[in-house]
C-alpha cells in the first residue's frame, strides 16, 4: 500500500490534511486499463511504485496507437513497473465466443462478459465493409428496455448497459481483426466508421457513452474523427442536444413514422417524447453544431401499410424540411414471431421517389441476409443467438 501519509514526517500536518494528499491504492484484483481515461489512468499509475509522470501517456500509446494486450511488449517501461502493472492491471476488451464472416465480407463478432458468472451477458457487433473502408456497427446494451415493436433485439429485456471499457473493447476487437494496428500518420485504417446502432439504447447509457468517445477520439490515442462515430437514438429528446454540446459526433434518428398514433405503436418512446418533441431536439443540435453540422440521418424501416404510403411519405418530405437530413430507407427484415411484413419493392421505390422529389436525399439499404446472421443497419438491429 503506497499512501503519501508514509513518506511526509508527521509533525505539523493533521491526518486531515494528509487524507486530502493521498495516492490511490493499487487495486487488489486486476483492473481493467481499457476503458479508463487517460487522465484516470495517470490517477492510477501515480499507486505503480517506479513508474514517472510520463508513463501513462507511454501506456496509452502502447494500449491504442500499437494495440498491444501484452505488458511484456511495452519495451520502454521500466521491468518493475511492467511486473506490477501484471500483478494489479489487465487489458481486456472481452471475450470473442465467436467471430464469423459472411460471403459479401460482414462480419460477426458476438462479445462476452463475465460470461462465467453470467452466461446470457453477450453482445453482438459487426463490420460492414463497404467499397474502400469499413463500418463497425456497436452496441451500448445487453438488450434493451425501450421495446420497439419491429425491433429483434426489443424482445431481448435490457439485463445492463455496458461500461466505456465494453464499448471501446468492440472497436479494439474489430480494428485487430482488420489489422489496423500499429496506427501511423502514413497507414489508412480499415476501420473508418462508427455507429452506435447495435443492441440498446445509447442515450440510455449515457455516461459510459460519453466516456467511451472520449477515449475513441483521443487525439493521441486510436483518434477517430467525432463526424465519423454517429450516434442512433429511438428519440430520448433531452439528451439529444448534449450531442452536439458535449460529444459533437454526428447523429441518427430512429424515426419510421410521421404521426404520433403510429409511431405511439412501432416506437413506444414516443409517448413520452412525441415526434414534434424530438425534430426540435434535432434543430437545436443542427444550431449548436453550426457550420460543423453534418446532416441528420433519419432511419425509416418500410412496414407493409403500417407506415409505407406514399400520403407518408410527403408528412416525412414536411416534417424534415427544416432539417438537413437523409433519409435511410429500410425494406424490414422479418424475424420469428414478428407482427410486420415487409413493404413491397414497387411500394418502397413510390416512397423514396417522394422523399428524393422533396430534395432529401435518400439511400435504400438492401440488407445482407445471410444464414444464421441477423444483419441489418438500423438501430436495434441485433440479436444475440
Ligand atoms: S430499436 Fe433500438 S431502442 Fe428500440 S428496442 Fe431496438 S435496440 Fe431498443
Amino acid at each position: 500500500m503506497l499512501k503519501f501519509s508514509t513518506v511526509i514526517p508527521k509533525r505539523g500536518y493533521s491526518t486531515h490534511a494528509l487524507k486530502s494528499f493521498a495516492v490511490p491504492n493499487l487495486p487488489p484484483r486486476q483492473k481493467n486499463l481499457i476503458g479508463l481515461t487517460l487522465n484516470e489512468l495517470q490517477q492510477e499509475l501515480s499507486a505503480v511504485p517506479g513508474a514517472k509522470p510520463y508513463t501513462a501517456k507511454q501506456i496509452w500509446s502502447f494500449l491504442y496507437r500499437h494495440g498491444y494486450r501484452d505488458f511484456d511488449l511495452m519495451s520502454n517501461i521500466p521491468k518493475s513497473v511492467i511486473a506490477n502493472l501484471k500483478k494489479h492491471y489487465e487489458i481486456n476488451y472481452g471475450e470473442i465466443k465467436l467471430d464469423k464472416m459472411s460471403t459479401d465480407g460482414t462480419r460477426k463478432f458476438l462479445i462476452g462478459y463475465d460470461t462465467k458468472a453470467h452466461p446470457s451477458h453477450i453482445i453482438e457487433s459487426v463490420i460492414i465493409p463497404e467499397t474502400k473502408r469499413a463500418t463497425l456497427c456497436l452496441s451500448s446494451q445487453i438488450g434493451c428496455s425501450l421495446a420497439c415493436t419491429f425491433c429483434h433485439t426489443g424482445t431481448q429485456k435490457l439485463q445492463r448497459s455496458l461500461t466505456a471499457a465494453e464499448v471501446v473493447g468492440q472497436y479494439m476487437i474489430a480494428a485487430h481483426s482488420q489489422t489496423d494496428f500499429p496506427l501511423d500518420a502514413t497507414t489508412r485504417r480499415s476501420l473508418s466508421n462508427l455507429v452506435f446502432m447495435g443492441q440498446g439504447e445509447p442515450l440510455y447509457n449515457w455516461k459510459n457513452t460519453a466516456k467511451a468517445v472520449s477515449i475513441l477520439t483521443h487525439p493521441d490515442g486510436l483518434c477517430i474523427p467525432k463526424r465519423k462515430i454517429t450516434i442512433s437514438t429511438s428519440g430520448v429528446a433531452p439528451l439529444i442536444p448534449k450531442l452536439a454540446s458535449e460529444l459533437g459526433v454526428a447523429l441518427a434518428i430512429s424515426l419510421h413514422a410521421t404521426r404520433d398514433e403510429t409511431r405511439n405503436q412501432i416506437v413506444p418512446l414516443n409517448k413520452t417524447y412525441s415526434i414534434a418533441v424530438v425534430l426540435d431536439a434535432c434543430k437545436q443540435y443542427v444550431r449548436l453544431l453550426g457550420k460543423s453540422a453534418k446532416r441528420i440521418t433519419f432511419e425509416y424501416v418500410m412496414l407493409r401499410d403500417v407506415n409505407d404510403s406514399t400520403t407518408e411519405a410527403r408528412e416525412l418530405v414536411k416534417l424534415l424540411k427544416e432539417i438537413p437530413s437523409h433519409v435511410n430507407l429500410i425494406p424490414w427484415n422479418p424475424w420469428p414471431g414478428s407482427m410486420y411484413q415487409t413493404s413491397t419493392n414497387e411500394q418502397i421505390d413510390k416512397f423514396a421517389d417522394i422523399v428524393m422529389n422533396g430534395n432529401i436525399p435518400c439511400t435504400l439499404y438492401v440488407l445482407p441476409w445471410l444464414t444464421n446472421f441477423f444483419i441489418a443497419r438500423y438501430h436495434g438491429c441485433l440479436w444475440t443467438a
